[in-house]
């Protein structure tokens, strides 16, 4: 069978949450028994949002053959469950580098190279290559951008002639949104209007409309757009403000997206989505009988999406538990010795988050501190990890200048070092220790206990500096003892200190495998003993 393609595109405004349509459709296409990928298109020139910082973009989310990509992916991974890989992440960036690598071989056999035919050829390239697999019944293309950026054009041309090529096997949804005027109580539609006006103008006919609301939308309205940019009545769909991103595979039912999808891509309905498993999520989510605060100690904490990945582990972990996650968000710079009571007074748990550099190094060192010496039940990830090393060498060990060569690169004492390969690479793009290796658990650690006595798992990756295992032995004695190790290099994947309640740090990114069906097992024991903490104390 070949695949058939969705294409999603945006208007009005950014933000509307074009991730989460395409991920919903991907839940409900599967849910009917339908195979499917979700691919991302990103217009800006970065070669991939590895080297953007988080307060641009958000968080780089890691897939597990070692891409850094768009946080939509961790959305399409988190409702789907379908691992994502490169494939599924292009950027403009990327393509104009396989196309100038193309015309350095001579693949061009002396053509001018040009946008048209060259550019939007390799874009749509890329986007047949998940297809090409013959894996999927569907592939969902999302374009990142707002119709009308001159960044997005050549993806929109690119697809442009990829329906005409494929016919009836492609279907186009575009994404607008119609704005509630509080002075005159009334919605509007122009706004929706000129947004697929500028879509005809480059060529691109929608046949499916998706408005977002704060209300809901009266028939009379929706046949209004519908004649107003033609498109089939039954074809215009509202998604309407929810509190959850989760209820949307549940509201895009009710509007029967999928229906007009399969039937536009003449495919059969097959049987009703099963969203049994998703509806128990949703009601959990929402009946809990307990709850607990979290601290999560980062540096980019005014912006969540920078922590897209952790925040959303604690909402399926906490499901899980019966229980609400609420997250304290608290600024690593603002964090000192004097006030770190105070801040961390009324949490169950702490969190010291992924970053890179020095700035509120300080601050994530305090909080460790506070967490180990009170007992606090504590995950450390990545960054957070090796600081809780750092911690333990200067304040349990006194081992004079301990830091890490990231943050004191000639110091006397590295607990934590870069490893030699690593040491050699100059360019700071795609070069980190990227992807999914094993971990070997200790049995009978706190890790081993929470992924349910398994004795190797799989985990992502995305750093360059490491645990020092010249340091295994003194650190072991002192009690924090290494209970994750890569079965091929040995280096140090978790170290704990069992003497306490749960005190975990991982060298990598538990965050990035949590999904609602599937919460990560790291997260659902961590909130578990928080929880179990606050109970014991009241
Ligand atoms: N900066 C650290 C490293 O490169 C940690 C990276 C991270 O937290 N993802 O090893």
């Amino acid at each position: 069978m070949f695949t058939k393609y969705v294409f999603v595109t945006g208007g009005v405004a950014s933000s509307l949450g074009k991730g989460i349509i395409a991920s919903s459709l991907a839940k409900l296409l599967q849910a009917r028994g339908y195979k499917v990928a979700n691919q991302k298109l990103d217009p800006y020139i970065n070669v991939d949002p590895g080297t953007l910082n988080p307060y641009e973009h958000g968080e780089c989310y890691v897939t597990d053959d070692g891409a850094e990509t768009d946080l939509d992916l961790g959305h399409y991974e988190r409702f789907t469950n379908c691992p994502t890989s490169q494939a599924n992440n292009v950027t403009t960036g990327k393509i104009y580098q396989n196309v100038i690598n193309k015309e350095r071989r001579g693949d061009y056999l002396g053509k001018t190279v040009q946008i048209i035919p060259h550019i939007t050829d390799e874009i749509k390239r890329n986007i047949q290559r998940l297809g090409a697999k013959r894996e999927y019944d569907v592939v969902i293309t999302e374009i990142g951008g707002t119709v009308g950026d001159i960044e997005s054009l050549p993806f929109i041309e690119a697809v442009r002639q990829l329906r005409w090529e494929l016919n009836e096997k492609s279907v186009f949804i575009h994404l607008t949104l119609v704005p509630f005027l509080s002075a005159s109580g009334e919605l509007k539609t122009k706004p929706t209007q000129h947004s697929v006006k500028a879509l005809l103008e480059i060529g691109v006919q929608p046949d499916i409309l998706v408005l977002r609301t704060e209300h809901e939308l009266s028939r009379d309205l929706r046949r209004k757009v519908a004649q107003f940019c033609n498109v089939a009545p039954n074809a215009v769909v509202q998604s309407i403000d929810v509190d959850t991103i989760y209820k949307v595979p549940i509201k895009m039912r009710e509007e029967k997206l999928d229906e007009i999808v399969l039937e536009k891509l003449a495919l059969p309905l097959n049987h009703e989505p099963d969203l049994h498993s998703w509806e128990l999520f949703l009601d959990r989510l929402e009946h809990y009988n307990h709850e607990v605060t979290i601290a999560l100690v980062g540096k980019y904490v005014e912006l969540h999406d920078a922590y897209k990945s952790i925040a959303e582990s604690f909402i399926h972990a906490g499901a899980e538990n019966d229980c609400k996650v609420n997250v304290k968000w608290v600024h690593s710079s603002e964090i000192t010795r004097e006030n770190v009571g105070e801040i961390m007074h009324d949490v169950d748990g702490v969190l010291v988050a992924p970053g890179f550099g020095n700035r509120g190094i300080k601050g994530k060192i305090h909080a460790i501190e506070y967490a180990r010496m009170n007992d606090i039940p504590f995950l450390g990830v990545c960054l957070g990890m090796q600081m809780a090393v750092v911690e333990f060498a200067r304040n349990v060990l006194h081992l004079d200048g301990a830091d890490s060569t990231e943050m004191t690169p000639g110091t006397k004492c590295p607990v934590i070092d870069m490893m030699e390969s690593q040491k050699v690479i100059i360019d700071k793009g795609g070069t980190m220790r990227l992807g999914a290796y094993k971990c070997l658990l200790k049995k009978g650690s706190k890790a081993y206990e929470a992924y349910g006595g398994q004795e190797e798992v799989e985990e992502r990756h995305r750093h360059r500096y490491e645990f020092n295992n010249l340091f295994k032995e003194q650190f072991e004695q002192a009690g924090m003892i290494t209970t994750g190790m890569n079965p091929e290099t040995g280096l140090t994947e978790i170290v704990e200190i069992p003497s306490l309640t749960w005190f975990v740090g991982t060298q990598f990114h538990p965050e990035y495998k949590s999904t609602v069906t599937r919460p990560h097992p790291l997260f659902v024991a961590f909130v578990k003993h928080a929880l179990a903490k606050k109970n014991t104390i009241n």
